[in-house]
């Protein structure tokens, strides 16, 4: 796709809460092949380690301070309202099944991810190249597209875009991503899509957002999840094959594989409730909206979910540990300090965010939970790490917020040299 005297195109592969070590003990071919022509290294994800979070970091290269989507749940201020978007099913029934649906396919992108942050697709397409998008929930670009089921409006993407059936920028044959998710419907779509666009060597920037992984991981807790990483391969082999096979894939594109957050094990499960506060809670992150931020993290003193409440005092960030003001707790966590901080300057963020105890998951608006399976949120290094492999596109940044930088500097970059 790319002209003479530019980058290789590249594809970005994301497996959702894929942890470091299920990755670097692989067996399938195609991570195997790639792991063994690549730089790996392990990376720190952003706070919350929440999907939604992750990947709009990952898409704008920003921590949420810049990107402004706070959480899975939150209280909208400018609306009056709580913005679900998908903690579970039932939690996303209880919060309004449509108003949800509307929130994570369209609002996300037309109106909570901030406006002052520009996404790797508005980046690159501005600079004359294509980019290319399946699945992932982060997808703000330059194209507008229509959705074919009735209640969707338009919405504005990469060039080439295509979201679990609802917005497709060209007919691929794929088949339909819901039919059944259990057993990687998600993934095969995505796989069929990937395959169509390496064929016809369609884009510059191709990203391939693989969901399954972390629906399974949360069933039967991190590191157990190996049927749902075989399924990922397979999506990745199907992306090999249509290039001829793994070293012409190699010979055409530049590759960077990674997750968007880890996860470690839930053994118990916590209500919370403050009063005067208004609490969002989903997985091992929750947030408090009122007025006095001391006051409401002074309240969770004794909760033994709570590993750490944060909050801002005087611009500087606050940690309560065990009933006590402890600063030097964040430096446990990887990028602690920097993490938490940005996550409190969202002006989207609660006054308060509290970050789970190890082993603890806190329900959410309809007190679903993962209890003896995976979770994912807080500041520990289980929910905080992620793999990070680059093929032919430089070393692997120490962050998800330096794919994006990766990404430009490889494209625009070649292209001032060329120039
Ligand atoms: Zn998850």
């Amino acid at each position: 796709m790319t002209e003479l005297g530019t980058a290789k195109p590249v594809v970005l592969i994301v497996i959702d809460g894929l942890t470091p070590s299920m990755l670097e003990a692989t067996d399938g071919p195609a991570l195997r092949f790639l792991l063994e022509h690549g730089e790996y290294r392990r990376a720190v994800s952003t706070f919350p380690s929440l999907t939604p979070v992750c990947l709009a970091s990952i898409a704008t290269g920003a921590h949420p301070d810049v990107h402004g989507i706070p959480h899975l749940v939150w209280w909208n201020r400018d609306e009056q309202r709580l913005v679900e978007y998908g903690s579970s099913f039932a939690a996303l029934r209880a919060s309004g099944l449509v108003q949800g649906v509307r929130d994570t396919v369209v609002n996300l992108n037309e109106r909570h991810l901030s406006h002052d942050a520009e996404t790797v697709f508005e980046a690159l397409e501005g600079a004359g190249l294509t980019t290319a998008a399946i699945n992932i929930t982060t997808y703000r670009g330059r194209h507008r597209h229509l959705s074919p089921i009735p209640g969707f409006p338009p919405v504005h993407g990469p060039k080439r875009f295509f979201f679990y059936s609802v917005y497709e920028s060209d007919r691929t044959g794929a088949p339909i991503a819901w039919l059944n998710r259990s057993l990687g419907s998600i993934d095969s779509y995505a796989a069929a899509i990937g395959r169509w666009l390496v064929t016809r060597d369609g884009f510059d920037l191709l990203v391939h957002y693989l969901p399954d992984y972390d629906y399974a991981s949360h069933v039967l807790g991190p590191d157990a999840a190996h049927e749902a990483l075989r399924r990922a391969d397979d999506s990745v082999s199907a992306l090999l094959d249509a290039a001829g096979g793994p070293d012409q894939f190699l010979d055409r594109y530049a590759v960077v594989v990674c997750s968007d957050h880890g996860q470690s094990p839930v053994k118990e499960s916590a209500r919370l409730d403050v009063s005067g506060g208004l609490v969002t809670a989903s997985n091992r992150a929750a947030m408090i909206y009122g007025d006095d931020a001391r006051r409401l993290a002074e309240a969770l003193d004794g909760e033994p979910a709570v590993d750490v409440a944060l909050f801002l005092e005087d611009g500087e960030v606050v940690a309560r540990r065990h009933g006590d003001d402890d600063g030097a707790v964040l430096d446990i966590y990887p990028e602690g300090r920097a993490r938490a901080g940005a996550a409190l300057r969202n002006r989207n963020a609660g006054e308060v965010i509290l970050s789970a105890a190890p082993g603890y998951e806190f329900a959410d608006l309809a007190g679903r939970h993962h209890q003896g399976g995976g979770s994912h949120g807080s500041l520990a290094a289980g929910d905080s790490e992620v793999p990070m492999l680059t093929v032919g596109i430089g070393p692997p940044p120490s962050s998800i917020t330096g794919i994006k930088g990766l990404l430009l500097g490889h494209f625009l970059g070649a292209r001032r040299e060329a120039a």
